[in-house]
């Protein structure tokens, strides 16, 4: 009977010869067949329920030497307590990805800003010579990555999702950027979503860095939180032991690095993500001049509040990534005038009260869609706003806004899309393309 044996003169783990069980087809799934075949270990894949998975393994006469389990398969699922009856090492898809790499790692987490960050600080890295594998949860496994590119450094996006399943993962360097509300469906309560962001630093010892948000962390969810690691922050509002503004100027450890007015992003938000992705290349001793060409080069990807067109005086801005009420909050406050916004979609149980009782007094209009319209509008109401109008179609949201008399229409849902897209790109691209039917 083989084991996954563990090669110490490599420090990595040997799979040659072994047989993988994968568990999920997504992104992350197949990236951990294409890694542990590339690793000369065969592997099959699975993807049902629980009950499904007993019936699976009925019919399967040989032993699997290791599991790997792909984001967001859910804890009580039977593949966990069926790997520890059979004695199955069970891997996390991004701890399968850390076993294969033989670099440095660069790891940020956060209820949001984790693809800007991740992307930002991968540019730097990249613009200062070094070569990076920029990974993990924006779309490119960490496990595919690692054994396919020759690396020395990985920036990775991690979710809560696979930090919840990491048994060494030890990133050089990690940020929490912020934890606010989201997939509480999955999680269950706050607690247990933010311990999972605080895991991020569970293998990190002294000779490691976290960097953590002073501004949107509330200071609960770091109760009995102790790590080993160096830790520095980053804020936008204060003088911090890290990054930090002061008059329009950012700073890492007490030296000026840049103006703000040198930086191509926009928004409050987008902000204190290049904080935190100074502060990271300043711990990697990236060189000042690569941080500053970097941060005056770099935009969003698509669908992260940007602007779509000028239409008859409105500006319309598509922020589909916004799937959570801190992140539709943020664009609210990012935008300067008049605005009406397009929001709903399917429901992800939040307490839209918290929306309406931080909502800035410039969103005047707000047209809904989707599954949580009704929700969204008592939400409203209770807290005296009265402007709604609820559609059924995002042309039509986008037709509607156009009759408003606002200086900008913002599509930032606070919502997932599932309920009418196929993701948020698919709805980004449905408003783009409704936008520019106005011209
Ligand atoms: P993530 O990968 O964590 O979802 P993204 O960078 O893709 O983050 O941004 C997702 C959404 O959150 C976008 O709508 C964006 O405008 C908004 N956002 C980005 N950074 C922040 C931040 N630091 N705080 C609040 N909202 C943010």
């Amino acid at each position: 009977m083989l084991n996954c044996s563990y090669d110490n003169s490599m420090g990595n783990f040997c799979f040659i010869g072994k047989r993988g069980l994968v568990i999920g087809e997504g992104v992350s799934g197949r990236g951990a067949v294409f890694a542990l075949e590339k690793s000369g270990a065969a592997a099959d894949v699975f993807s049902g329920s629980s009950d499904e998975f007993l019936q699976f393994c009925e019919n399967r006469l040989f032993r699997y030497d290791v599991i790997v389990v792909s984001p967001g398969v859910p804890l009580h699922h039977a593949i966990f307590s069926w790997a520890k009856l059979h004695n199955i090492p069970l891997y996390g898809e991004l701890e399968l990805g850390y076993r294969l790499f033989k670099g440095e790692i660069a790891a940020i987490t956060g209820t949001n800003g984790k693809t800007t960050t991740t992307s930002l600080v991968g540019e730097m890295f990249k613009n200062a010579g070094l070569e990076t594998i920029v990974g993990g949860n924006i779309g490119n496994a960490f496990s595919k990555c690692a054994v396919e590119e020759e690396a020395k450094f990985a920036v990775l996006e991690t979710s809560s999702f696979q930090l919840e399943t990491i048994i060494d993962f030890k990133p050089k360097v990690a940020s929490i950027l912020n934890i606010s509300p989201d997939h509480l469906d999955y999680h269950g309560t706050m607690h247990r979503y933010a311990k999972a962001k605080l895991n991020i630093a569970k293998n990190q010892t002294k000779e490691d860095t976290l960097i953590l948000s002073a501004d949107d962390i509330d200071i609960g969810h770091l109760k009995d939180f102790s790590p080993k690691s160096k830790v520095l922050y980053f804020s936008s509002k204060r003088k911090v032991d890290g990054a930090y503004l002061h008059d329009d100027d950012i700073y890492f450890c007490g030296e000026k690095i840049c103006s703000i007015k040198n930086i191509k992003l926009n928004g409050e938000h987008n902000l204190k993500n290049a904080l935190a992705a100074v502060a990271m290349s300043g711990v990697f001793e990236i060189r000042k001049d690569v941080i500053c060409y970097t941060l005056a080069n770099f935009s969003t990807s698509p669908h992260r509040l940007s602007l779509v067109a000028t239409i008859d005086g409105k500006n319309y801005f598509n922020d589909s990534k916004a799937t959570n009420i801190a992140s539709a909050l943020s664009a609210a406050n990012s935008m300067r005038d008049i605005t009406c916004m397009i929001m709903g979609g399917s429901d992800k149980g939040y307490d839209f009260s918290e929306f309406f009782s931080s909502l800035p007094s410039h969103i005047t209009d707000i047209v809904l869609i989707g599954e949580t319209a009704k929700k969204i509008e008592q939400a409203g109401n209770e807290a005296g706003f009265y402007n709604f109008s609820i559609v059924s179609s995002i042309e039509d949201a986008v037709l509607q806004a156009s009759q408003k008399s606002v200086k900008n229409v913002l599509l930032s849902p606070a919502c997932a899309s599932f309920d009418m897209f196929r993701d948020y790109t698919e709805r980004g691209c449905a408003f783009e393309k409704s936008v520019l039917k106005l011209k």
